[in-house]
């Protein structure tokens, strides 16, 4: 293998799980130190002693994202076990249970801050490494909710949206993806997205290998679905790496196609 991301340690928020734990894995495969942040520590340690016993190089360090102590005390083990910091993907998330109106303040926060606060504190975090390694890469993983609504034929199809906040969320790591991607420049960092669509994941999996909002899906992709998380890890590795070496500022989705109008 062509091993595309030898040398460079990358930490990767959620890779405990799903589209997480694919990057984490392909990145190792191409050569990346691989340094997974998540809570649980039981799959955090599962996935990087895979890793390990692969013959590539992992560490698991658990961290809430969404508490900034937890964040920089994690970039700092990460710098003093590997020394250089060069690639970032803020992969944590998720939504909450409830539809608007009916969503809680609790709920709200909760995902904000996971999703949007922990992509801030991460980028914040790992930024003066980035510099001084005198360049690299971030990767925000947001959603096709940052881009599209619900009409009343997909409340028929799936009763249950995501929530608002994951709505709102996910706009706002797009809009933080642009953001610092220009700030980048200066530094040699470039910053892109990926907005996923219909991934099967442990988050999304019904029990039956269909994603939870199937129907939504395959009524609006005009690829068939369902994508899988090496979809999503693929094209993390594209933008990273340095076949993406001119792309900054983008944001691609992983969806299959999606018309934006019907
Ligand atoms: P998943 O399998 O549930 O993985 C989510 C990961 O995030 C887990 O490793 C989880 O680990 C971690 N995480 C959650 N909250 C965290 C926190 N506060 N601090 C640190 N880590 C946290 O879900 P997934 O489907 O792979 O989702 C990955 C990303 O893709 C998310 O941002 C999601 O919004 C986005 N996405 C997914 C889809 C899809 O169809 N699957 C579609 C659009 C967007 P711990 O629980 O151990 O912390």
């Amino acid at each position: 293998m062509s091993k595309r991301l030898k040398g460079k340690t990358t930490i990767v928020t959620g890779g405990s799980s799903g589209i997480g734990e694919s990057i984490a894995c392909l990145f190792a495969k191409e050569g990346a130190n691989v340094v997974i942040l998540a809570r649980r520590e039981r799959e955090g340690l599962e996935v990087s002693n895979k890793i390990n016993k692969n013959g590539g190089i992992s560490t698991f360090i658990k961290c809430d994202v969404s508490i900034r102590e937890n964040v920089d005390m994690a970039i700092e083990s990460a710098v003093k076990k590997y020394g250089n910091l060069n690639i970032l993907v803020n992969n944590a998330g998720g939504g909450a249970p409830e539809n608007f109106p009916n969503e809680d303040d609790e709920g709200w926060q909760r995902v904000l801050a996971v999703n949007l606060s922990g992509t801030f504190y991460c980028s914040r975090a790992i930024w003066p490494h980035l510099v001084s390694a005198e360049g690299g890469s971030i990767i925000n993983v947001s959603s096709v909710a940052a881009q599209r609504g619900f009409s009343k034929k997909m409340f028929e199809l799936s009763p249950r949206a995501p929530s608002a906040s994951y709505y709102a969320a996910k706009a706002g790591v797009d809009a933080f993806t642009r953001y610092i991607a220009g700030v980048g420049g200066q530094y040699n960092i470039r910053v892109n997205g990926i907005r996923p669509g219909q991934i099967i994941t442990p988050l999304t999996d019904r029990g039956n290998g269909e994603h939870s909002l199937k129907g939504v899906f395959d009524f609006v992709q005009i690829l068939d679905g369902p994508g899988y998380p090496k979809d999503v890890a693929n094209a993390a590795l594209f933008l990273v790496s340095e076949d993406g070496r001119f792309i900054t500022g983008e944001i691609l989705n992983v969806d299959g196609g999606m018309p934006a109008k019907l």
